[in-house]
């Protein structure tokens, strides 16, 4: 069976004096989370805060981003292994942010993920369409050119990362995706995954999670947690938010 996750990503948020309290309120409450594991995707600046505050907790953190390079002349990049070396288990690669402000093409996700991968990262692959992409049907065929690159990456590679779908519509606006749209496109995720060997990946969920509208989301077969924006900037409701998974 899939383990449970949530995933909070702070985005730019944050400051040393916000981030304490808000990992402190995380750390005193991570029993609450049960079964369901915690994590936290924090700006780099912040990583060795959150490695001091979460160390010998439940909790694991991660980065917002990784380079496909592994050092040289790549300046304003962050090595995979520069990463490592500050206790972090989670990569999330691709966000759509990424792609739509920064041009961060599915070929160039796919080599973050590797290069992830190849450092003992964990990376998590997100996905996801536009209303412009749903209104016109084109959800699959999206989602499938977003995910061809991962999935060339091979069974094992799929089985040691995670998938978060994240219709870009969803994201920050309040209006999350039903269930039922949810569960469609994980199910077409995990149908392509197990095509190629990795039925078992985990697939997170992201877009206007809260704890009102998660126990509904995680009810669905192929949801297997989630990746929370705005609502993982404040302890009691991204532990909320978990407690509803548990
Ligand atoms: P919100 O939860 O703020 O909608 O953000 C979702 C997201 O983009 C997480 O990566």
């Amino acid at each position: 069976t899939r383990k449970r996750l949530v995933m909070g990503n702070w985005k730019m948020h944050g400051s040393l004096a916000a981030n304490a309290a808000l990992l402190d309120g995380l750390a005193a409450g991570a029993m609450r989370a049960g079964e369901t594991q915690l994590a936290v995707c924090v700006p780099f600046p912040y990583l060795a805060q959150a490695q001091a505050a979460l160390a010998g907790t439940p909790i694991s953190w991660g980065a917002q981003d990784v380079s496909v390079h592994t050092q040289g002349a790549y300046t304003g990049e962050v090595a995979p292994a520069m990463l490592a070396d500050f206790g972090v288990t989670w990569a999330l690669c691709g966000h759509s942010e990424r792609r739509a402000l920064h041009g961060e093409s599915s070929d160039l996700v796919a080599a973050k993920a590797a290069s992830a991968l190849a450092a003992g990262l964990t990376p998590v692959v997100c996905v996801g369409e536009t209303l412009a992409d749903r209104d016109a049907d084109q959800v699959e065929r999206v989602i499938g050119e977003q995910l061809a690159p991962v999935l060339a990456l091979g069974a094992e590679a799929l089985a040691r990362l995670v998938i978060a779908y994240e219709p870009v519509w969803a994201i920050g606006t309040g209006r999350t995706a039903t269930p039922e749209q949810a569960q469609a496109v994980h199910a077409f995720i995990r149908a392509a995954l197990a095509q190629h060997g990795a039925g078992q990946t985990r697939i997170l969920y992201g877009g206007s999670v809260k704890a009102a509208n998660a126990a509904s989301l995680f009810a669905q077969p192929d949801i297997d947690g989630a990746l929370v924006g705005g609502a993982s900037l404040v302890a009691d409701e991204f532990l909320n938010i978990a407690a509803a998974v548990a």
